[in-house]
This record gives structure tokens, C-alpha cells and sequence, in this order.
């Protein structure tokens, strides 16, 4: 991935009766049962989008 555009614009989608966490750099979260759970992975990646899941 392209260090230099470190935007990272995320978002959660209804997967079935899961959330995921989904990220404008390709990112993708954890498939949870809540989507409370899946925003705060989200949030989680946004401030460390380097961090191992
Ligand atoms: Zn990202």
C-alpha cells in the first residue's frame, strides 16, 4: 500500500447478521455480531492502520 495517502476513511456494512469494518485503503475488519464491536475495530484501525488485527 501507498504510505503517502494515509487517509483512512472507514465505514461499517451488514454482512448477513454481521458487521464489518470496512477501510478506504483496503482495509477490512473482522466479521462481528455487533456493530458496535465493528466500529470500534474500525476506530482501532484508524489510529493504528499498521497494527496487526
Ligand atoms: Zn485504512
Amino acid at each position: 500500500m501507498d504510505r503517502e495517502h494515509g487517509e483512512h476513511l472507514t465505514r461499517t456494512t451488514e454482512r448477513g447478521s454481521f458487521c464489518v469494518a470496512l477501510c478506504s485503503c483496503g482495509w477490512k475488519g473482522p466479521a462481528r455480531r455487533s456493530r458496535d464491536r465493528a466500529r470500534t475495530d474500525a476506530q482501532e484501525h484508524e489510529t493504528a492502520p499498521g497494527a496487526a488485527a
